[in-house]
This record gives structure tokens, sequence and C-alpha cells, in this order.
């Protein structure tokens, strides 16, 4: 599963507070979900007409094995996935093919129970109180 980088995001006000936390769901200062380990970004087959429909046939060559036997976005050995930029000195997290990214990422909500999940499983993995590190 993996949600939207949102860039919209970007008002304090229009962001919701992780409830146990307190910080907002930045996405941009996030990207949890964009990491949640090999085969869990799923492709379906509307992702792959819509892009070969507009040109990225690279992003439809650029597939790997996913759960339950479908496709996924490859992963980098860290879990993440390929398409996350993280710039750890501006401590940001965006998704280098916003645009065009898959249905999965456009209805993965910020504050959903598996968003919330992801990020206190990223804080128990030790890397930090924010889920960028
Ligand atoms: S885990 Fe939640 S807050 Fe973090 S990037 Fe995904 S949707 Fe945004
Ligand atoms: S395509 Fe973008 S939004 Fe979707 S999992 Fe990859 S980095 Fe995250």
């Amino acid at each position: 599963m993996a949600l939207p980088l949102d860039p919209e995001l970007t008002r304090p006000h229009d962001r919701p507070l992780d409830p146990t936390t307190g910080e907002p769901l930045d996405c941009t200062r996030c990207g949890a979900c964009c990491r949640a380990g090999p085969g869990s970004q799923l492709v379906t087959a509307g992702d792959l007409r819509r892009w070969r429909e507009n040109g990225r046939d690279d992003l439809a060559r650029n597939t790997a094995p996913g759960h339950f036997g479908e496709v996924a976005f490859p992963t980098t050995p860290e879990g993440a996935c390929v398409y996350l930029q993280i710039d750890e000195i501006q401590d940001r997290t965006l998704c280098s093919i916003y645009e065009d990214r898959a249905d999965v990422c456009r209805a993965f909500a910020a504050g959903s129970w598996q968003c919330l999940e992801l990020r206190r499983e990223r804080r128990s993995d030790g890397r930090g109180r924010s889920p960028t590190r």
C-alpha cells in the first residue's frame, strides 16, 4: 500500500494531526507508506494502461512482483518505492512521479488507520520521533 505524498497538504491548518504524537500529518516529511517494503505498493491494470496511454511506458516496464500475486513498484534494498525521493538534509520526502502515481497511492488517505500504523512502525523501528528518519 502506498499513499500520495500530497504537496497540497502544505499549510498547517490543512493538516490533520497524528493522534499519538500530535505532529501534523505532513506527507512531505513522512513517506512511511512509500517505505512499507517490497511488494506493498501495488500497480493495477488501470495504472499500466494509463501509463502506456500517457507515454510512460518506462513506468509500465519497471515493475516487480507484488503481494497477492499482483504487480508492484520496485523497491530499494531498504524497502522504499524507487520513486520516493528522500532529501535527508531538507528532511523532505517527495514522490518523483506524483502526477503519474498509482491508483493505490492516490487512494491512500493521510490519517487513515493504515497511515497511522505505518507511522507508528517507523517510530518503533528506532528511526526517530519523526517518520522521516
Ligand atoms: S504514512 Fe500517512 S502521513 Fe506518512 S506519507 Fe503516508 S499518508 Fe502521508
Ligand atoms: S509512486 Fe510515489 S506515492 Fe506511490 S509509493 Fe511510490 S513514491 Fe509513494
